[in-house]
């Protein structure tokens, strides 16, 4: 199976039924979208093909960016653009084969194909639909397994190696506005996220050799890892290997195939994959930056960058600072988002709002956690008020988890006599987070709409925000101690723990902060 010429993904058509379609077919503006057969699978698909036309067909610069987004290329263009590389995604290749090792050795051993989801063994394997007792994927299945399994790989015990992002990485992909009714076209989401040629970083060192197995990492020798320096650097390969990083040294086995059902899709095939071989210290990747995935930076710069990974409690607006925009003590967005909020959002006359999509694992080691899938609104600012909108939103974010936080403490001073011998209910702060998610946006759209974000207009949005802070986790907290009520607890204490709440609602440091900007304008106003 040749991953570039045959019609291996589904695609849906604009009125709404999925037909299979090859990649070439992307910029065909009947198709809306891809539909994948599972949630990881379509992420994984994604940044497949945003992968293939970063590798093969990226603009020269914005402009010819801008020309291919108002004037998508024919299928006979993608088709001529890809075919130079098309030798290298062969899935069945006795040579060099998409994503598998090169030269696998005696020490390789057999596994169930199974293995090559994530969850598999996992409780999430439910949301995924059970596996069955031996599984078995189709080729397209086990392809799009293979890299997804090595765009996130989790440590699988010693030698089996991370991906190139660690474990489990977040991925944030921007969505051109959708109307009701009027899907955006797979093209705009696909190239949306493709950037310029000159965009990604070029490195001293990185061209030598063969450039193309500098780039897609199955075409040369595996980089092994055996030994403890044995890592690979971005000087090591080319900027574009971060699209097809390969940590785990594995090879799909093709002698064991039979005609069946696949596990995943349930699609009938005479060549089910039932095993694949796979040892241990693959390429052991150190210090890259992958353009989908947001990172941690150390201000001192004695660390390494530290992508963000799918967390417990999910993703919502407390991370929508680091993820869109970042500023200090958050991270900073991945460089697909910077490039599109410095270059693209002002350029492009949306009709109605991007949003972010934000996907991926949250593993604990080996075990899949969760599946994270959520978009957020973009809500962008020229480039010369972000640091000041930045600034005000964590302002007001810190107003927020300050308030989580008092809110999960008096709960539980409502609730208990001694709340120190008690563990804390994650369930309290995620309530708040839920309840106080309309009323973040709506100031987001409010802050957006200021002249200044400065003086007298900031202030009135800090203090609809504070207002609105107090108000929610009040509520909140009264719904909380209903239940200490009906126990007849203590009534005295919830109401002392009540009015404590409310104290610190107005006197912790960071809503001070926030007062004391509203006073002062108040008084310079007077
Ligand atoms: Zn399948």
């Amino acid at each position: 199976m040749n991953l570039v010429h045959d019609n291996w993904l589904q695609a849906v058509h604009m009125e709404g039924v999925a037909l299979p379609i090859h990649p070439s077919s992307v910029a065909n503006l009947d198709l809306s979208d891809l539909d994948a057969p599972r949630p990881d699978f379509q992420g994984a698909q994604y940044q497949f093909l945003i992968g293939l036309l970063q590798t093969a067909y990226a603009p020269a610069d914005e402009d010819e960016w801008l020309k291919r987004w108002r004037t998508p290329p024919t299928t006979e263009e993608l088709q001529a653009a890809f075919a130079p590389w098309a030798d290298a995604f062969i899935l069945n290749a006795d040579g060099p084969a998409f994503m598998q090792d090169l030269q696998p050795t005696p020490e390789f051993r057999l596994r169930d194909i199974g293995e090559l989801l994530i969850d598999q063994g996992s409780d999430i394997n439910l949301y995924f639909g059970p596996a069955s007792r031996q599984s078995g994927l189709c080729p397209a299945c086990a392809a799009t397994a293979l890299f997804a399994l090595q765009c996130n790989a989790p440590s699988g015990g010693v030698g089996h190696r991370v991906s190139m992002r660690g474990g489990g990485p977040l991925t944030t992909l921007i969505r051109p506005p959708e109307a009701p009714g009027r899907p955006a076209a797979l093209w705009h989401k696909l190239w949306l996220n493709v950037m310029p040629k000159t965009a990604i970083r070029q490195r001293a060192g990185q061209q030598a050799g063969n450039e193309r197995a500098a780039i897609l990492p199955w075409l040369g020798p595996t980089r092994t890892s055996e030994r403890k320096d044995g890592q690979t650097a971005p000087a090591d390969g080319h900027p574009l290997q971060a699209y097809w990083g390969m940590p785990r040294r594995i090879r799909l086995d093709w002698t064991s195939t039979e005609a069946g059902r696949c596990s995943v899709c349930n699609a009938a095939t005479d060549r089910l994959l039932r095993c694949f071989s796979t040892k241990n210290y693959g390429v052991n990747y150190l210090g890259w930056e992958h353009p989908l995935t947001p990172y941690y930076h150390d201000p001192k710069k004695k660390e390494l960058p530290l992508s963000v990974k799918g967390q417990k409690g999910g993703i919502g607006y407390r991370h929508w600072l680091g993820l869109m925009l970042g500023n200090e003590r958050q991270p900073e967005p991945a460089q697909v988002v910077r490039h599109y909020l410095a270059e693209r959002w002002s350029a492009l006359e949306h009709t109605g709002a991007p949003r972010l999509w934000v996907f991926g694992f949250d593993l604990d080691n080996a075990k899949a956690r969760c599946w994270y899938d959520t978009t957020l609104p973009v809500h962008a600012v020229p480039p010369d008020r972000i640091d000041d909108f930045a600034r005000a939103v964590r302002a007001m974010l810190e107003v927020a988890q300050e308030a989580a936080g008092l809110l999960r403490s008096h709960v539980k001073q409502a609730w208990f006599d001694r709340p120190k011998d008690h563990k804390d209910d994650p369930a309290v702060p995620q309530s708040f987070w839920q309840r106080t998610e309309g009323a973040f946006y709506a100031m987001l759209d409010d802050l957006q709409q200021q002249q200044a974000l400065y003086g007298p207009s900031l202030a009135a949005v800090y203090s609809r925000w504070h207002a609105a802070v107090i108000e929610h986790t009040l509520r909140l907290f009264d719904q909380w101690a209903e239940g200490a009520y009906e126990q007849c607890a203590d009534l005295k204490r919830v109401v002392d723990a009540r009015a404590d709440l409310e104290k610190w609602l107005r006197a912790a440091k960071p809503m001070k902060a926030l007062r004391s900007e509203v006073q002062r304008h108040a008084k310079e106003a007077a």
